[in-house]
């Protein structure tokens, strides 16, 4: 099931409006940068797969170093199975804040290819669709 598709033509169509509105009354100004906001802007959850250390931190493409046990941090988001439980899907990304590789659970890293993307948000032992996990105020204390 993809319902990213009309959200994102919704978001060009919408983009293209409203550059032709500027346009049109002249003010648009092009010496602004665009704002683009990336993982590489906000703090994410970086995981230490050996010993389970976590750290928030903005996401790189650079690797971490787990401060406990000097092992290789990746940054990890979970999803769970209703049935399974946690799922973790680790990334890697590149210098442009995509995703460049993954990993889920202790599987092998995988290049980031739309068809790996397509099966990333289903549980490996069941298929079943997973829901990300969001962290409650009191849990993340
Ligand atoms: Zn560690
Ligand atoms: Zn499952």
């Amino acid at each position: 099931m993809n319902t990213r598709a009309p959200g994102r033509i919704a978001c060009l169509l919408l983009a293209n409006c409203l550059s032709a509105t500027l346009a049109l009354c002249g003010c648009r100004d092009d010496n602004s940068p665009p704002v683009t906001r990336s993982d590489f802007d906000f703090a994410v959850t970086w995981r230490c797969e050996a010993c389970g250390t976590v750290t928030e931190a903005p996401a790189s493409p650079d690797s971490k170093v787990c401060p406990k046990c000097g092992k290789p941090m990746f940054v990890t988001r979970e999803w769970t199975c209703a049935r399974h439980g946690i799922v973790r899907i680790a990334f890697q990304y590149d210098d442009k804040a995509q995703y460049s590789k993954v990993r889920v659970d202790q599987g092998p890293w995988q290049d980031y290819t739309p068809e790996v993307e397509a099966k990333l948000y289903t549980c490996p032992k069941c298929n079943q669709n997973l829901r990300p996990v969001i962290p409650s105020p009191i849990a993340r204390m």
